[in-house]
């Protein structure tokens, strides 16, 4: 999602209580960036921020992060924050590259990466969120028993994806490739922007979810 240039995005993003402003003086104590305790979730690449809201509003006990590259993206989210404030939400303005400068090992609990761009030239498959240098970077800042979850209605994006997960050591929890068609899966599933676009024209939906080598599986 690229929105046009929005004037004034990067002002109103500096000025928001609800966006954070030097990211990597927050890194190992992430809690301080929020009112209150709780284990610390992040989407990536979250638009204008929709899921991350709707999952707050349903678990005030838990801390979101979104990330998103583009401020003119990342104003719409703001001026929804706006509008309805959540206490356990922040939004930082920032690449997913850079998460090791932000968070040290451990400090993330969950990742979330819906409708990821999918770079469809080969060339470009380094830039896909789901690649094998962003899995090292996601598995460098999960917790123990912390995990990957990702939607997509690209079939391609998901095959890359799962072959992704494997080579590089992860383990795959759950996989589907019609999400919405899936009873057990699909509990509790809260919609994207995209997820919603996307499957009203008919696209399956598919997810899975996936742990780095070094995770604890719960029982
Ligand atoms: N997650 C939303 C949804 O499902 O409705 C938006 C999906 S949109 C196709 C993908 C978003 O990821 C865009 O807003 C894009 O700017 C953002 N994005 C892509 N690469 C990123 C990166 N490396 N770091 C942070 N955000 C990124």
């Amino acid at each position: 999602m690229r929105l046009r240039n929005i004037k004034g995005a990067d002002t109103a993003i500096g000025e928001s209580p609800y966006c954070i402003k030097e990211p990597a003086s927050y890194r190992g104590r992430w809690q301080d960036a929020f009112p209150s305790p709780g284990p610390l979730h992040i989407e990536i690449g979250m638009g204008k921020g929709r899921f991350l809201m709707e999952l707050a509003s349903l678990h005030p006990d838990i801390r979101y992060l979104g990330i998103e590259r583009y401020s003119s993206v990342l104003l719409r989210a703001l001026q929804k924050m706006q509008a309805d404030p959540l206490p356990n939400v922040k939004f930082l303005c920032m690449d997913a590259a850079e998460l090791a400068l932000i968070f040290s090992p451990g400090e993330v609990a969950r990742i979330y990466l819906n409708f990821s761009d999918p770079w469809p030239k080969e060339r470009h498959a380094r830039r896909r969120l789901t690649s094998h240098p962003f899995l090292e970077r996601y598995a460098a800042v999960l917790a123990a028993d912390g995990r990957l979850e990702f939607k997509t209605d690209n079939q391609d994006l998901f095959t890359f994806s799962l072959d992704e997960i494997a080579a590089s050591g992860w383990r795959l929890v759950s996989s589907t490739r019609d999400l919405h068609h899936d009873p057990a899966l699909s509990q509790d599933n809260v919609m994207t922007e995209y997820e919603e676009k996307f499957s009203s024209l008919g696209n399956p939906i598919c997810k899975l979810t996936a742990v780095p080598q070094h995770a604890i599986l719960s029982p």
